[in-house]
């Protein structure tokens, strides 16, 4: 699963956790009771990834909750080039670099791609959305399949 923010900050509390135990260790506390600390320690960590895989997942327009794996295999139907899958990363609210308004599939050809737009400042790179902004879903290139 992807990290994320939520999932950096319960590493670091449970890191602490961690390092806290290792302390008890050494004040001749009793194995007992430092090894159910840690097996309670590991039991909150593997609940926490469950419950955040689980939350990262992404809605379809059916209403249909599926994990999402990125797509590696998506070509431009305009140039062929390589197309980016930011789905995931757009919706992590850690990557700060993605927003609800990035593109969710962004063509890699920022040189010669036939479906490059003039922006304001620049021409911008091909890129598709899962829904458009009244949040009606749009039309993806059928071979993409998805
Ligand atoms: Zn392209």
């Amino acid at each position: 699963m992807g990290m994320t923010s939520e999932m950096a900050k319960f590493a670091g509390t449970i890191h602490k956790m961690r390092e806290n135990i290792d302390m008890l260790v050494e004040t001749n506390t009793s194995p007992t009771i430092v090894n159910d600390m840690r097996d309670l320690v590991d039991e909150i960590l593997d609940t926490l990834e469950e419950a955040l895989f689980f939350n990262s997942d992404v809605q379809d327009d059916m209403g249909i909750t599926a994990a999402v794996t990125e797509r590696m295999d998506l070509a431009c139907p305009h140039c062929s080039s390589r197309v980016y899958d930011n789905r995931i990363r757009k919706a992590d609210d850690a990557q700060e670099t993605y927003s609800p308004k990035s593109p969710d599939f962004i063509c890699s050809n920022d040189d010669d791609c036939k479906g490059m737009i003039q922006g304001k400042l620049r021409k911008l790179r091909a890129s598709w959305y899962l829904q458009d902004l009244d949040g009606k879903p749009k039309q993806l290139p059928e071979q993409w399949l998805i």
